[in-house]
């Protein structure tokens, strides 16, 4: 699978909005678009640029695109197939995107931004009921138990987090067991819990010319 190389203080600056796609440093004033918050360019800012509806949908796609790591094809695939379900095409799209494993590592807390969780999917740190799965792009089911390899548990990255999950707040749909770092999905992630900045309904227009 393709990789998205672009840097990523760049692609918020580029859509004027914080996609914390750097972990914990998008909580710091070091963040980009504290220091810089203007259109990258070797201009220095400028006004905005008033933008046509199909620029608008552009953008709120590519936005979302960015907030689950996702390159064009992957996305546009995973749309196609929340089309095909009976149903709201909007919620079974979000739904699909969510429950991908790689940002159930990141949701929960176990990968600081959605690249690192997909990395340690990839490197194979995870189980699903008991079975090694290493494809970030695994949807996990309702009953599904996430858990860290024995192996992994070991290390440094994973023990000093045990910690800091047992303060954090999860969306509903997960549970999070500190004494196995296991993580349950308890039911299929509702309209709560699902990216408040990210206007779906346009995401169905721009495709849907
Ligand atoms: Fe975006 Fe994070 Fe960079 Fe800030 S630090 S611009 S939120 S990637």
């Amino acid at each position: 699978m393709g990789k998205n190389l672009a840097p990523k203080c760049k692609q918020c600056r580029r859509l004027g909005e914080k996609l914390l796609l750097k972990g914990d440093r998008c909580l710091t004033p070091k963040c980009a678009m504290v220091t810089r918050n203007y259109a990258p360019g070797m201009h220095g800012p400028k006004g905005k640029k008033r933008s046509s509806d199909y620029g608008l949908q552009l953008a709120e796609k590519q936005k979302a695109r960015r907030i689950y790591g996702l390159m064009e094809k992957q996305f546009r695939l995973t749309f196609d197939k929340a089309r095909q379900q009976t149903g709201d095409t909007g919620k079974n799209f979000l739904k699909f995107l969510e429950m991908r494993l790689d940002n159930v590592v990141h949701r929960t807390g176990l990968g600081a931004s959605q690249t690192q969780a997909r990395q340690l999917v990839n490197h194979g740190h995870f189980t699903v009921n008991n079975r090694k799965v290493d494809v970030p792009s695994f949807i996990v089911k309702i009953g599904d138990v996430i858990r860290i390899k024995k192996a992994s548990a070991k290390n440094r990255h994973f023990r000093e987090l045990g910690e800091k999950m047992k303060k954090m707040e999860l969306p509903s749909w997960l549970h999070f067991d500190a004494s196995d770092l296991s993580i349950k999905v308890l039911h299929e992630p509702g309209e709560n819990d699902m990216p408040k900045n990210v206007n779906v309904q346009m995401i169905i227009e721009f495709y849907s010319k």
